[in-house]
């Protein structure tokens, strides 16, 4: 029996333990919290995809055969239900003493072989991997045949500043700077109401604040945003090109809501803006933004209560990096699966991260360039090589495989999940969702 260890107890990775165990593995999952605590993190967010998206035809059948009643299809929840769900999946007898909370993974090697050891050389693989596991009762070696590391990006946002990099003071202020949502309806409402927030980003992440901030206009009137945004509005005029029909009411409707938000007079809207440097002016700050116009670079400051940096993330490769996994030199995905995102954004004419972060080509019309973002959430690598990541069983899956690219969505994890075993089990036919994801 193959003993598969699986760093991570969010959606994918509990998704993969549970369909290592009916496959017959002998899984460990490690979660170093509480189950699915980076989605308990953002709680308080709305996902946009609905429940068919977020839950694997193996969990509904498993869940319904137990009597436990599942929220509609067609609803969506937010991530504290949605952490609720993989808690139960946790509970379930398949998982029974499987599951390790509070224990996080602090590294990984194969037995007695190190990085450059046995290249191309398959007596490599004989090796079995050993993680060091730090749990409640210490730190413990335990070993393993196969890998699943799916333990996320949240934990790692990147940096506010121009390029990437922190930009002068950042560092020193990182503790004040708010890299994850705050929770502006709830415990947070007091530092945004009549406040000025600098909200940087145009992802999922910045629509949420901005949506959130926005709503404190009318009962607490002094609230002011400033958002700058790296990429250029595209020619249709709105920073979020929205999807014709999207599946996703909650998308269409965050995005909508930024897009007016950036004509709003209360909101002080930057295209083409990066942050250049921050200060600490009283309790709140002096932010120098910088704006790349038809002139030349333009050097602007705000005063800003409170600073939302929503740059995205980027995945922790120093947990891998004993084994001899190939990285993409731009995703920081394993090196297939990061190549076929970049070839995919290309193919779309969009730039890494969120949607597009460079401006469409001019000649795209507006039909064309929707065309190529409804392509850009509907793009899933549905090819079981994809995974291999240069050291034989070992795979990232779920978040972090995608690196620092955003399109990632739950059910993409499903399928990874079932291919991940395909080629662990050497069994291409094998599928526990019984072609659902097809
Ligand atoms: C605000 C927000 C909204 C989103 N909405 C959607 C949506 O609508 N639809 C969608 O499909 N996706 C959405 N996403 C993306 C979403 O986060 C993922 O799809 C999903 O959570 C990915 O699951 P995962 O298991 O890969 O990673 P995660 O949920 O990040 O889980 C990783 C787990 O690994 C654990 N971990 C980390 N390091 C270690 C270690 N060394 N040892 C042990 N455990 C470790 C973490 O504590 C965590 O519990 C959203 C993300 C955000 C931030």
């Amino acid at each position: 029996m193959k003993r598969v260890a699986i760093i991570g107890g969010g959606p994918i990775g509990m998704e993969a333990a549970l369909y290592g165990s009916v496959a017959g593995c002998q899984v460990t999952l490690f979660e170093r919290g509480r189950i699915a605590d980076n989605v308990r993190s953002w709680g308080y967010v709305r996902v946009f995809t609905e429940w068919k998206r977020n839950r694997s035809p193996l969990a509904v059948r498993l869940l319904t055969e137990r009597g436990i009643a599942l929220p509609p299809e067609e609803s969506t929840s937010t991530g504290d239900e949605l952490a609720a769900y993989v808690r139960r999946l946790a509970e379930l007898p398949e998982l029974r003493g499987c599951v390790c909370p509070q224990s996080e993974v602090l590294a990984m090697a194969r037995e007695r072989t190190l990085r450059s050891d046995f290249i191309d050389d398959p007596r490599r693989a004989e090796r079995p991997f050993r993680l060091l596991v730090r749990g409640p009762g210490g730190e413990k070696i335990v070993h393993a045949d196969a890998v699943i590391d799916a333990s996320g990006v949240y934990q790692r946002p990147n940096f506010v500043g121009n390029g990437g990099m922190p930009c002068p003071g950042e560092r020193e202020l990182k503790s004040r700077i708010d890299y994850a949502i705050p929770d502006i309806e709830g415990r947070d409402r007091a530092r945004f109401a009549g406040k000025s927030t600098l909200v940087v980003g145009s992802g999922h992440s910045a629509a949420s604040t901005l949506r959130a901030v926005g709503d404190l206009f009318e009962s607490s009137p002094q609230t002011r945003l400033v958002w700058a945004v790296r990429r250029d509005v595209p020619e249709h005029g709105d920073p979020y090109t929205l999807i014709p029909e999207d599946s996703s009411s909650t998308r269409n409707a965050l995005h909508t809501r930024a897009n007016e938000l950036s004509r709003d007079e209360r909101v002080d809207f930057h295209p083409r803006t990066v942050v250049d440097a921050i200060a600490p002016a009283g309790k709140g700050f002096r932010v120098t933004l910088l704006a790349s116009t038809p002139a030349g670079q333009q050097s602007t400051q705000v005063l800003v209560d409170n600073i939302a940096a929503h740059t995205g993330f980027r995945p922790d490769m120093a947990l891998y990096s004993e084994l001899a996994v190939q990285i993409h030199a731009a995703t920081e995905a394993p090196y297939r699966l990061g190549r076929a995102l970049v070839e995919a954004n290309h193919r779309q004419g969009v730039g890494l991260s969120t949607g597009y972060a460079e401006r469409p080509q001019k000649s795209q019309e507006k039909d064309e360039l929707e065309e190529k973002v409804v392509d850009k959430w509907r793009f899933s690598p549905n090819d079981p090589a994809l995974l291999q990541t240069g050291e034989k069983n070992f795979f990232v899956l779920g978040i972090k495989s995608y690196g620092r690219d955003a399109g990632f969505l739950m059910q993409n994890g499903f399928r990874q999940v079932r291919d991940a075993y395909r080629l662990l089990l050497a069994d291409a036919a094998l599928d526990l969702y019984q072609g659902a994801l097809d």
